[in-house]
């Protein structure tokens, strides 16, 4: 489902790593998206045919086993995953975030030991910041781990977890209890300023899956309504919807150019957390919007969920939930003016 618009930073081997993901994706996700939403997870044989195709953790270096991509493979996989599944399917998580955490603040022996599997899809991964007592309020939470000996013992309760089902990697946030020497362990007092550091990231792919979710509801709404007869002509021809189509047509491109700034800003190292944050909560906000107003032109269709229209309505709203709720985006954009 694709729009006349070619954002500038695609190539030609961007191009056809899409094609490759499309492909996939249709043949071997499409048909089990109603399986795995009965069963509220997706299959583990998934995630290592997803590996061999190599559609996992595109930015682990070959000496990792990965293909050693940058921020524009994942960007163009997460695209053509958004464009062809529905939820469920966490490889954002774990190829966009929890491969990033391990690549810039894990050992080498811990990047040895992981990566490879990541990539395989043998090892499946998350990340656990909330918890039931501290979503927004990260700096809440209760979690501890207490040194002992050359382990870490973790006592603390997460919850809302992607992948937290299958997952055989967690990277899990808490803090640490007694600290005796905090200098002569790099990694006490080192992990806020790492979480902070990775949100742009994860905001981004949030905010690239809104954009693409965004285009697909215009165009799916363009082809119902163009077929779709009323008052002995199409509902198309009406004006009213000609008008809505052109504005969410508008607000679609705004945002694709929107994101395509952050691409290409965080591609060169230089996408900031005010403007990750402002393409998160606006952008989430103009795919909820847009599908209101698509939903609405499908008339009682829109609301039964055999319609993709109905169920990304409804998965749209998580958007601006979770990877930090829209007005904590308002927040870190209202502290840096
Ligand atoms: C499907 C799903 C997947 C998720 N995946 C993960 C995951 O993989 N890992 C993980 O760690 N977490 C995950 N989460 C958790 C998610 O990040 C949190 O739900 C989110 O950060 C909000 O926290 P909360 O639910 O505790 O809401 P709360 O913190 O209780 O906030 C509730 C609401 O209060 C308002 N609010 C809060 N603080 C402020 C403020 N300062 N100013 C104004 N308004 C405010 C906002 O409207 C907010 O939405 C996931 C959540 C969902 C639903």
């Amino acid at each position: 489902m694709a729009t006349d618009y070619v954002s500038e930073w695609m190539t030609d081997e961007l191009q056809a790593l899409r094609d490759v993901a499309r492909q996939f994706f249709e043949r071997e996700a499409a048909p089990q998206m109603a399986k795995w939403s009965e069963q509220r997870y997706v299959d583990r044989e998934f995630w290592v045919k997803a590996g061999r195709v190599g559609l996992l953790c595109p930015t682990v270096p070959e000496e990792y086993g990965g293909p050693g991509g940058n921020i524009l493979h994942q960007v163009a996989i997460t695209e053509e995953q958004s464009r062809v599944l529905e939820k469920g399917w966490g490889n954002n998580v774990h190829s966009g975030v929890v491969t990033d955490y391990i690549l810039k603040y894990g050992s080498q022996e811990q990047c040895a030991r992981w990566l490879p599997s990541m990539v395989e899809g043998t090892v499946i991964g998350a990340i656990a910041m909330t918890e039931p007592g501290a979503g927004s309020d990260v700096r809440a939470m209760a979690g501890r781990a207490r040194r002992d000996g050359d382990e870490y013992v973790i006592d603390a309760t997460k919850t809302f977890i992607t992948n937290g089902q299958t997952a055989d990697l967690i990277i899990v946030a808490v803090k640490l209890e007694n600290p005796q020497n905090p200098a002569a362990d790099p990694r006490a007092g080192a992990g806020f300023p790492a979480l902070m550091n990775q949100m742009p990231q994860e905001r981004l792919i949030l905010a690239v899956n809104a954009v693409v979710q965004t285009e697909k509801a215009v165009q799916l709404t363009l082809a119902y309504t163009k077929e779709r007869k009323v008052f002995g002509k199409p509902l198309y021809d009406q004006q009213n919807t000609r008008f809505v189509l052109a504005e969410c047509a508008t607000l679609a491109r705004a945002a694709r150019l929107f994101v395509d700034h952050c691409i290409v800003a965080h591609a060169r190292g230089r996408l900031d957390n005010k403007t990750a944050a402002m393409a998160k909560w606006w952008l989430t906000d103009v795919q909820c919007k847009v599908l209101d107003e698509c939903v609405q032109l499908f008339g009682g269709y829109g609301y039964m969920e055999e319609y993709p229209i109905a169920r990304m309505y409804a998965d749209a709203r998580v958007q601006k939930i979770y990877g930090g709720a829209n007005e904590i985006m308002k927040e870190i954009i209202a502290r840096a003016l």
